[in-house]
């Protein structure tokens, strides 16, 4: 077996599963932050509804205030309608009566509506502070998750760069230039398996005398469709094990199969 085509098989494999590692880290940490920031965005939010609570609270205790010294005044003047000596002062008292009338019932459907503003706002604040206590539970056990997929990931990282170290000095630089020329161009993947006589890149038909080569694991075939390296069972069954659904190639059946093909 070509040991160069069997390292590079196994590189594609690493390079494979340090992809695959760097894009499981990707997508955590963004969801992290888009957590991150809605809840500092509700917790914003609750803040502001407290500040209008607090508001209203302070508008309706100075309207109570003056509901209260309302009515005294409406009171007095009621009583000094009794004791006015001239009808022009009557006209006056009962001008500056109706006057506090007016303002004491706008007074009163104000403070009237803002209970009920009062109460909406009490209830949306509930409702905000329950929302955000689930959100920051939530933010905490992303957080965690992050931190124990980083701190996994560090690890496997780690070991996955020193395999690939070793196995790019037991690689011929020639496979490693089509190698790396080749796998940015193909979403990573530079180095397929041969799988039913198709390139297991793109699925299209290998010749058949090239398919026949690669089944002694000596040379590998260029894709003339996607470029790609492919590489034959030999080399595939060495690193992967051998494939699970179908069985006939291996042993007695192979007479079989073989004679059923022609
Ligand atoms: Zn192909």
């Amino acid at each position: 077996m070509n040991d160069s085509l069997l390292h590079l098989y196994e590189l594609q494999k690493v390079d494979s599963q340090l992809d695959d590692l760097i894009e499981s880290r990707g997508e955590l940490p963004d969801r992290v932050n888009e957590m991150r920031r809605q809840v500092d965005a509700q917790r914003e939010q609750l803040n502001q509804v407290r500040r209008d609570i607090k508001e209203v609270e302070d508008n309706n205790k100075q309207l109570s205030s003056e509901t209260v010294e309302l009515r005294e005044k409406v009171d007095r003047y009621k009583a000094q309608q009794f004791d006015v000596k001239t009808t022009r002062e009557y006209d006056a008292i009962t001008f500056q009566l109706e006057e506090s009338q007016r303002k004491l019932h706008s007074n009163t459907e104000t403070i009237g509506r803002m209970g009920i503003e009062l109460e909406q706002l009490k209830s949306d604040e509930q409702q905000m502070a329950a929302d955000l206590a689930d959100m920051e539970k939530e933010l905490e056990e992303a957080q965690t998750a992050l931190g124990e997929v980083l701190a996994e990931t560090e690890e496997e990282e780690k070991t996955l760069l020193a395999k690939r170290q070793s196995l790019e000095k037991s690689i011929q630089q020639f496979y490693l230039t089509i190698y790396n020329r080749v796998r940015p161009a193909k979403g990573g993947v530079a180095v397929v398996p041969i799988k039913n006589g198709v390139c297991g890149g793109c699925y299209n038909a290998v010749p058949r005398q090239l398919a026949l080569e690669l089944r002694k694991g000596e040379k590998h075939a260029v894709c003339e469709y996607c470029g790609r390296i492919i590489v034959g069972e030999p080399i595939v069954i060495a690193v992967d094990g051998e494939p699970q659904p179908i069985t006939y190639e291996v042993d007695s059946d192979e007479e079989n199969n073989e004679s059923a093909e022609e």
